[in-house]
């Protein structure tokens, strides 16, 4: 049977929106205390800009995405350039939980549904390969980011009950993927949590995204990278054979390719249909290694809101969700101890014997696509212009994607899933 075509993420573009970079409100992304920041590493060193420059790859954006991209592209032997207007990890990415999860929002049995099981099935077994291959960099580069394999436990709720997480398990088992169906039992044993059952998978991580981003940056300008900040890119000008881009100090540069990993304010500037900003909320408990559950894997909920929760290295949970459908930052920014409350009440209700204060509590802005696939790739009517929308709860495995794929794409080499997540 033929393959129905992807009904979201598509998008109209033009080379003026590109003009139109300075007419972007920059959103206020985070608020509150992310736990990260207590200790996310050693800042990279960043200069400010002070001459016009030639580079091949010039990259908007100092967060995780950006980061990839830059490594990728220095694998590739590129000359790369970074600026970012605020500073370099200051962004979404210290705000971020940091399960790295190849389990995509949207469930492979209703994604199958919605752009058919083939294409379903590439999307999640890129996913997958997407965690494999930056555990893979992270050790390549001897990054000291707290990254932990993990299984994950998904847990029934008001989107899959019991039978629907049956038949969610059938189907990824069809296509391979390491997931199975544990009963009560098992999942009491594994978790502590009395539910009739859940999927649990190998493969998943988790991270400290500040000292990954960090690592990364470091890494990367030991590499040559040029690290900019406080730059503005307040101007993008396709030409002929080059990409000219202009800075709110009055600098002017010369790119052959450009890559905008500007996180959320993305949806702004290109206003893709199917992708859009919510609110979202997260905290972490004081550290409490004697109460974890024994397996300590990622858990979260086929539930909307949902809940999910992680541990870190030094023994608290990291829990978070209770996602709105509004961008106003000054509302998301009040509710924090409401929605924290709730999350901890929810978490109790999960795991009762865990102290569930908030010894931080934080809000961000959190990008989701209708599909929970990503937007990678050229921008188009605007070429050698390259974008990441890595949105969704797999924002940073999707990052690892793109830095795959932008890499490829800026080489001339051809990607097999391109299409699967292009723009437009
Ligand atoms: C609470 C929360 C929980 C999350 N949990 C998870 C999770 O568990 N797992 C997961 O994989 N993902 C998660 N995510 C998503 C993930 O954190 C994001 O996908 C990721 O951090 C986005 O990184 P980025 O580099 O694209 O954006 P950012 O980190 O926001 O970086 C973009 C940068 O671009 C700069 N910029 C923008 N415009 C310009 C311009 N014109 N000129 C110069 N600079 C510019 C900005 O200043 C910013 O620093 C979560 C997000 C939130 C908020």
């Amino acid at each position: 049977m033929a393959e129905a075509p992807p009904r979201s993420g598509r998008a109209k573009f033009n080379r003026a929106a590109l003009h139109a970079i300075d007419a972007i409100e920059p959103l206020k992304l985070r608020t509150g205390m992310p736990f990260w920041l207590i200790d996310g590493g050693r800042a990279p060193a960043v200069t400010p800009l002070d001459a016009d420059l030639k580079v091949d790859v010039a990259v908007i954006g100092g967060g995780i995405s950006g980061a990839l991209v830059t490594d990728a592209l220095l694998q590739a032997g590129l000359n790369v350039a970074v600026f970012d207007r605020a500073g370099f990890v200051r962004g979404s990415t210290p705000a971020s939980t940091a399960m790295l999860q190849f389990e995509i929002d949207q469930p492979l049995s209703t994604l199958g549904q919605r752009i058919g099981l083939a294409r379903a099935a590439r999307a999640w077994w890129r996913s997958a390969s997407g965690v494999t291959r930056l555990h893979a960099r992270i050790a390549d580069l001897g990054l000291r980011c707290d990254f932990r394999e993990r299984h994950s436990a998904y847990l029934p709720g008001n989107v899959l009950d019991a039978a629907g997480l049956r038949c969610e398990a059938a189907a990824r088992e069809r296509i391979g993927l390491r997931s199975i169906l544990i009963d009560r039992p098992t999942l009491k044993g594994f978790t502590g949590i009395d539910k009739p059952g859940a999927i649990w998978s190998a493969g998943s991580a988790e991270v400290d995204p500040a000292k990954l981003a960090r690592g990364l940056w470091r890494s990367a300008a030991k590499r040559g990278a040029m690290l900019h900040a406080p730059v503005d890119i307040i101007d993008i000008a396709p030409g002929k054979r080059r990409v000219t881009l202009s800075t709110d100090t009055g600098h002017s540069i010369s790119a052959g390719s450009v890559v905008l990993a500007t996180g959320y304010a993305l949806t702004k500037l290109l206003k893709p249909r199917g992708y859009r900003i919510i609110s979202t909320w997260a905290m972490a408990t004081p550290p409490q290694p004697e109460a974890l559950w024994p397996s300590r894997c990622l858990i979260w909920e086929a539930s909307d809101p949902y809940l999910y929760c992680r541990t870190t290295r030094d023994g608290r949970v990291v829990a978070g969700g209770e996602d709105a459908a509004f961008e106003d930052e000054a509302k998301r920014d009040t509710l924090i101890p409401t929605k924290v409350a709730r999350i901890g009440r929810k978490l109790k209700r999960l795991l009762p014997t865990l102290d569930t204060a908030p010894a931080f509590a934080w809000a961000g802005c959190f990008g989701e696509s209708s599909t929970g696939l990503p937007a990678i790739g050229e921008v188009p009517g605007a070429p050698r212009c390259y974008a990441v929308m890595g949105f969704g709860g797999n924002g940073i495995t999707f990052s690892a994607i793109a830095a795959e794929m932008i890499q490829r794409a800026i080489l001339g080499l051809p990607d097999p899933d391109a299409d699967l997540f292009r723009l437009g």
